[in-house]
């Protein structure tokens, strides 16, 4: 065994290596532990929390557990599930996780499996071994394992998937993005929004060539991980109505208008200034989230212990959640301005009472959505520095 510590987490004590608490970047050996990504566990305690009461079967699986931090955490704060599959390829890690779980006295309800992920997914993909809640946190990109996990999940199942290749989806290589996720990333302001909306898409194209259907319920973007969460539906009707929800964003990088589409038209020219616009895509054009999810999410924070951004981030998205797609940014406009920035609930308010719809957004801290036009933006914005 390498030198452990336990550390505590939420409301789970977890057996780590001590490494992976001093160094600034966690070492992948002999297994890695990431505590900077606990508010992405904290979500996942908050929206399982919110999910498990839906489920028929109650159980979760983490297909590439690492020393089972989500898990076990899982296992300790979800009370209501029955059964937590905990999997990774590294012996090493899952000896941690068993030592946790004792540490919780939560072995009861954990299955602990040392094995390649997709065989340990497929080991649950025929009918009566699918599991309710299936999390896929890979090194990289998720793109090799989204048929062996979709295969995994029963019917109205829920899915958490992370995607760190974040250079990858969010326009730095689109055409390395083009062939994992079947659609062109691009570099723009709101890469990270096109990020997770080029993951759902891959997610949805899979599912209808399997015959489902998917519903994106919530996504965040933090730090270098994008990651998603959504509902699986088993069925024809739902896999047939996956391509109307997929489409295409096109950007003017001459004047920083963009629109949307669920055409495909990789000629368009922008309405603004005339000049031809770049696309992403295809992708998911429709709702990234369900605003009941989200209200079923902000009232179950209450028995999760969590950190305090993840109220913030949810109440940001609950009032997104009808916004069209894209976000501004308001240091951006303000560099090409050559203007210092108002404040956001300045340039909210200025939209609001223009007659446009305008919120913040969960995605950037500096970032807003609305219905206005570029244009239109910058009119305003010139009138709030004048
Ligand atoms: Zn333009």
């Amino acid at each position: 065994m390498p030198s452990l510590q336990t550390t505590v987490e939420g409301n789970t004590k977890l057996v780590v290596p001590i490494d992976s608490l001093t160094s600034e970047i966690p070492p992948r050996n002999p297994a890695f532990f990431n505590p900077n990504a606990r508010v992405s566990r904290d979500f996942s305690i908050i929206a399982y929390k919110s999910y498990v009461k839906n489920l028929n079967e109650k159980s979760m699986a983490d297909a590439f557990a690492g020393v089972g931090a989500r898990a076990i955490r899982t296992a300790v704060e979800i009370k209501e599930l029955d059964q937590v599959y905990i999997n990774d390829a590294n012996p090493i890690a899952i000896d941690m996780a068993r030592e946790s779980s004792k540490l919780n006295n939560i072995e009861k309800k954990c299955t602990f499996s040392v094995n390649d992920v997709c065989k340990f997914l497929i080991e649950h993909s025929s009918k009566g071994s699918r599991l309710g809640m299936i999390d896929l946190d890979p090194f990289g990109t998720p793109a090799p394992y989204i048929d062996c996990v979709l295969r995994a999940i029963k019917d109205e199942g829920l899915l958490s998937i992370t995607a760190t290749d974040t250079p990858v989806l969010c326009g730095i290589y689109p055409d390395v993005c083009t062939r994992r996720y079947y659609g062109r990333s691009m570099n723009v302001e709101y890469g990270n929004e096109i990020g997770l909306r080029l993951l759902l898409g891959l997610i949805s194209m899979v599912a209808s060539r399997l015959e489902l259907g998917i519903k994106p319920l919530f996504v965040h973007s933090i730090r270098n991980y994008l990651r998603v969460y959504v509902r699986v539906n088993v069925g024809s009707r739902y896999a047939e109505s996956m391509p109307s929800k997929l489409g295409y964003i096109h950007h003017c990088f001459s004047c920083s208008s963009r629109t949307y589409t669920n055409q495909t038209d990789h000629h368009k020219i922008c309405d603004i200034c005339n000049k031809p616009m770049r696309f992403a895509g295809p992708l998911w054009i429709e709702k990234i989230f369900d605003p009941d999810f989200i209200d079923e999410m902000l009232y179950s924070i209450n028995d999760c212990n969590v950190d305090k951004k993840c109220y913030k981030i949810l109440s940001l998205a609950r009032e997104e959640t009808n916004m069209p797609p894209t976000y501004f940014s308001i240091d951006k406009i303000s560099e090409r301005m050559k203007a210092t920035p108002p404040t956001m609930s300045t340039m909210i308010d200025r939209l609001q009472s223009s007659g446009f719809s305008a919120t913040r957004t969960s995605l950037r801290f500096t970032g807003f959505k609305t219905n206005a036009k570029y244009n239109e933006i910058l009119d305003l914005f010139r009138t709030l520095v004048a």
